[in-house]
């Protein structure tokens, strides 16, 4: 008899035996990795340290063939199963104690059509290899940014980054993906087959199936944008952000503007005195001609009077990459979010009064434009509902040490609670953090349509490890 134990859909906890295990071996040319292996602690870490959790059995898939043969595995036995892209997920949605962890993180492939202006990325992919494939013709998709951030889970929940004012979400690029149904069985959706489920997935995130590749249309794009942060000293923070309020309400499609409050980074383009001061910095791309762009943020410049100022053409990959050394995994994260369709001048006291309080070196509060081409797009056209929102602001509380886990996270339940009367009520379904039940507010108006999808398709609710949608 195995020791591997696993938690069934019923919450019982089942023993698997070695012709059960014999089966699964069989059925899947990836490997299989189980608790007490020598790789199994590291295989199982996600981004978020503050998340641990001991999957029954991790099937790190090689193909579609073995996210096939793990789902009929885990159905045959009534296994609960999670599903793991890159394992960014803030709440930690890809590990449940005592499921089988069906990882993707292996299926890294990317193909390019450069002619097409297409790509189809594996469900593994970071945000980091779509780039790097796409930009090699001077192509890319709207995505995150972060580059080691998985294409999988952020697409599924919609995806923004510097591009998306200009060319949509990452789902409003999405034009068919091949899906591993609750059967285990495999089939394409897109606009003319299982349009249903192609809309769902568009902003469900994993409730539906799980996705094998994804197919994505392509934008020129660089591969040098105007592009950078510009750093004010925090004292000018209300200043900088009424005005920053004034230049995002005409700004074109093609800028974005994203402002955080944190502490200066030790990063070679400040002067070693600034580092580990206070600071408002607010981050720009220009998708588009690089002499309009200079334009554009010349007029940022003048909103105050700047610490640094590393406005510059920059390689769209290395801007990419910019934010990658504030967010390495390993560290302890608790985020808290809100959707804003405005920033009204009590939200910016707020914003300023919890800036100024920030309970640990690395957290920041950031504030990320949206709108532009996203808003084009109509609430019903995708599961995606948050058309109207114009900022979302993300707190990302980020310390090292569990000693400082109380303070960190009553600060940002506290600076969340003080910041809702502003906003939509809605939010960004990758931004919820773990024990948030916020499910009605991430799927918002398109939940009825949500829950019926998900009766067709996954009746037995297999897919839960998720902000889940219950089938209707
Ligand atoms: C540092 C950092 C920066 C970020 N920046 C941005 C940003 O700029 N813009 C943005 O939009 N988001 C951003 N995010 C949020 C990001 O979109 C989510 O964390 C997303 O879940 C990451 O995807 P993943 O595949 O790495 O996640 P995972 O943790 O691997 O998966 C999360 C969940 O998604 C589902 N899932 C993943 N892949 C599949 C699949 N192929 N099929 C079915 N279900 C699947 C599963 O339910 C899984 O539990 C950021 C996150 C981090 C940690």
């Amino acid at each position: 008899m195995s020791d591997v134990k696993a938690l069934t859909l019923d919450g019982e906890t089942r023993q698997l035996d070695e012709a059960a295990l014999d089966d699964l071996r069989g059925r899947v040319r990836g490997e299989l990795i189980f608790p007490g292996d020598p790789n199994y602690d590291d295989t199982r870490q996600i981004w978020n340290a503050m998340i641990s959790r001991k999957p029954s059995i991790i099937v790190r898939c090689s193909g579609t063939a073995d996210v096939m043969g793990a789902v009929k595995f885990a159905r045959q036995h009534r296994l609960l199963a999670s599903v793991r892209g890159a394992g960014h997920n803030i709440g930690g949605m890809s590990l449940q104690d005592g499921a089988i962890l069906i990882d993707l993180s292996a299926m890294t492939s990317v193909r390019v059509d450069p002619e097409g202006r297409t790509a189809v990325a594996g469900p593994g992919a970071t945000l980091g290899d779509v780039d790097h494939e796409t930009q090699a013709y001077g192509l890319a998709v709207p995505v995150g940014i972060n580059s080691t951030t998985g294409i999988g889970g952020l697409t599924l929940g919609g995806g923004f980054g510097w591009l998306s004012r200009s060319c949509g979400l990452t789902i409003d690029n999405l034009v068919g993906a091949e899906v591993v149904t609750a059967a285990g069985e495999r089939i394409k959706c897109d606009a003319s087959h299982h349009d249903d489920l192609f809309w769902a997935i568009r902003g469900g995130g994993g409730n539906f199936g799980i996705v094998t590749a994804f197919e994505y249309q392509l934008h020129p794009v660089g591969p040098e944008v105007m592009s950078g942060p510009i750093v004010f000293p925090f004292d000018q923070a209300k200043h900088i952000l009424g005005a920053y309020r004034a230049f995002c309400a005409g700004c074109p499609d093609e800028l974005t503007v994203w402002a955080v409050i944190r502490d200066a980074p030790p990063l070679p383009f400040l002067a070693e005195e600034v580092h580990g001061q206070r600071v408002l910095i607010l981050v720009a791309l220009y998708n588009g001609d690089m002499a309009a762009g200079k334009k554009a943020l010349a007029e940022l410049r003048n909103l105050g009077q700047p610490i640094a100022d590393g406005f510059a053409p920059h390689p769209f990959v290395g801007f990419q990459q910019a934010f990658d050394p504030l967010l390495t995994p390993g560290a302890r994260n608790y985020w808290k979010s809100h959707n804003f369709t405005q920033l009204s001048d009590e939200l910016i006291d707020c914003l300023v009064d919890y800036g100024a309080r920030l309970p640990s070196p690395q957290s920041e509060i950031f504030v990320a434009q949206v709108g532009g081409a996203i808003n084009r797009v109509a609430t019903d056209a995708t599961a995606y509902p948050h058309r109207d929102v114009e900022f979302v602001m993300n707190v990302h509380t980020r310390w090292e040490d569990a000693t400082d886990d109380d303070g960190c996270v009553s600060w940002a339940r506290e600076f969340f609670a003080a910041t809702q009367p502003f906003a939509t009520g809605g939010v960004y379904v990758n931004f919820i953090s773990e024990g948030e039940d916020r499910v009605a507010g991430a799927y918002g108006v398109n939940y009825d349509r949500l829950s019926r999808v998900k009766a067709t398709y996954d009746p037995d609710n297999f897919f839960r490890v998720n902000q889940n949608i219950t089938p209707g």
